[in-house]
């Protein structure tokens, strides 16, 4: 029974991107689904093929993971991305050699919500002879994705972004390609992930995968309406603010701003005013020990440190409501007029 549940779920979850339920493997999250695609499909990469091409504005899985093959023998280059955080084509070919094992650019930026056009990257990957890994663990479930018209060789993506389980994630990878486990032990997973499998959370990865085929389109709406509500909010009410995410290309669910006079801000103090009146965002980039540190995301497009120390990231779920984002709006303007004296 537990290996049925298993594979019906394998079988689900493959199907919301058009994937067989061989190239379906189960990992713990987005961060080992990255670190076994990136390492696993460079270990395998044939002779002379010892670079990969990625950008500074992925998530940190995709640069460790990266920095890791680098002591490792691998060269990194990087393509540049604009000032909202997009590759374009022609800046990834500009970087491509016919060494290029990989390229890892990802779907949709979890800082700036921009979002890349992957069919047109893949292409250019493939014309080089490399393969084309995508990040899509922001992107998953809030439009859909076929890997195959999009080109795409191997994908991460995760449950706990579309209200699913934490500690399950899943990598796609395309039938045929060969792959070197990042996780050694059984044969579990068409021997490509060692280890007993978690039935317990590949069901609710299927069943959150599931609500979201049926609700996805809804919420969707729902979510682009309250994103512009709140952007417009914010420009009527806070002088100076600038937006960070792509124009056109972004997803609705992530708002990125910055201040037009970011010097006389204190990065902390927007964060921690917010935090005391309940509302919960981050400035990008991880807290660690206690100390901001400027996105890697804005300075990769171009921003200076303190802009980048100053900007905030705020999400929306599927349950957040107008008086909250009123709520937020009235409240980052009572901290920055206190701030601006
Ligand atoms: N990649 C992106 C774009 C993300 O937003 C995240 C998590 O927020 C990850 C990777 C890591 O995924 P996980 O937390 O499931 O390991």
């Amino acid at each position: 029974e537990a290996r049925v549940a298993l594979e019906n779920a394998r079988t689900e979850i493959g199907k919301t991107i058009n994937a067989a339920p061989a190239e379906i493997i189960f990992t713990s999250g987005g961060t080992e689904s990255i670190n076994t695609a990136i390492n696993g499909l460079a270990e395998k990469a044939g002779k002379g093929k010892n670079q990969i091409v990625t950008t500074k504005a992925e998530h940190q899985a995709v640069l460790e993971t990266c920095a890791y093959l680098e002591k490792h023998g691998f060269e990194i280059r990087y393509a540049s991305v604009d000032e909202f955080g997009k590759t374009s084509p022609e800046a990834l070919a500009e970087v491509m050699t016919e060494q290029t094992a990989l390229v890892a650019i990802m779907h949709a930026n979890n800082e700036v919500a921009t979002v890349n056009d992957l069919a047109s990257l893949s292409e250019v990957a493939h014309k080089h002879g490399a393969l084309f890994f995508t990040d899509a663990v922001q992107s998953y479930g809030k439009f859909p994705i076929g890997v195959k018209e999009l080109g795409i060789d191997a994908m991460a993506f995760c449950a706990h972004k579309i209200y699913g389980p934490k500690g399950i994630g899943a990598l796609y990878v395309k039938g045929g390609l060969l792959m070197e486990p990042l996780v050694h032990g059984g044969s579990q997973e068409r021997n490509r992930r060692g280890g007993t499998e978690s039935t317990g959370l590949a069901v609710g990865f299927q069943a959150a995968a599931r609500a979201m085929q049926k609700n996805a389109k809804d919420i969707l709406i729902r979510t682009a309406r309250l994103k512009s509500y709140f952007t417009r909010a914010l420009i009527d009410a806070i002088p100076g603010v600038i937006f960070n995410m792509h124009p056109a290309d972004s997803l609705p669910h992530i708002i990125n701003i910055s201040f037009a006079d970011a010097e006389k801000l204190d990065p902390e103090g927007i964060i921690l005013g917010l935090d005391l009146k309940g509302i919960a965002v981050s400035n990008g980039a991880a807290c660690t020990s206690g100390s901001l540190k400027p996105s890697h995301v804005l300075m990769a497009m171009g921003r200076s440190e303190h802009v980048a120390a100053t900007s905030v990231r705020f999400s929306l779920g599927m349950n957040t409501t107008e008086e909250e984002l009123d709520y937020t709006v009235k409240s980052l303007k009572e901290i920055l007029t206190r701030m601006r004296g």
